[in-house]
């Protein structure tokens, strides 16, 4: 699914966030070390590499809401902005501190002249987030912050399953009624 607003093209897609190759950047939903794991963070290590650790290394810790840039080594991309999403539940209020991860990132992508994104669904694995409330959360971030973005062209949301891309087809389609 794509739709457009304000000249940023957005889309949902079922995949994997390691194989973008259409985009500058990919997202990593990070641990607050910078270190690999599980989910996201192991995926995207594993692909990208050692030297994506040892570059992420002296930016650690991070706190949630945060996100960093780095380089994305053997990834077929730029750079892995990495956010710390909030833990449903125990980092409060969960709910700005998601929209932060993504404005947040957004604002370094605008930095370093990124013109394509993918993101994750942050928070949303063993973070526990419920995903249609972080889908919800996260469009109405992007969307709001749109119309702002001068460098950001393209906006990809990569899901793992059919069913959280259902989900976020869902939300956007209700999101957009909005603006
Ligand atoms: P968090 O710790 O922020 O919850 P996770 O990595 O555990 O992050 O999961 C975030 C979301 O990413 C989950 O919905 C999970 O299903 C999904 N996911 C896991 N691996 C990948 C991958 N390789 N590409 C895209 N999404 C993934």
């Amino acid at each position: 699914m794509e739709k457009k607003i304000s000249g940023v093209q957005i889309e949902c897609r079922h995949g994997d966030i390691t194989n973008q190759d259409d985009c500058d950047a990919v997202v990593n939903a990070a641990n607050a070390r910078l270190e690999t794991g599980g989910g996201v963070a192991g995926a995207i290590h594993r692909a990208a590499g050692p030297e994506l650790a040892k570059e992420a290394r002296p930016l650690a810790p991070i706190k949630p809401g945060d996100a960093v840039i780095t380089k994305a080594y053997r990834l077929p991309n730029k750079y892995v902005i990495h956010c710390l999403g909030p833990v449903y539940g125990n980092d409060k209020p969960e709910d700005k501190l998601l929209a932060d991860c993504y404005s947040n990132a957004l604002n370094l992508a605008e930095g370093n002249q990124v013109k394509s994104i993918a993101f994750p669904a942050i928070s949303t694995g063993v973070f526990g987030y419920p995903i249609q409330e972080a889908a919800s959360v996260a469009f109405d971030t992007i969307l709001k912050m749109a119309p702002t973005l001068k460098s950001v062209k393209k906006i990809v949301f990569v899901l793992h399953s059919i069913q959280d891309l259902e989900v976020h087809e869902k939300v956007l389609e209700e999101e957009f009624k909005n603006f």
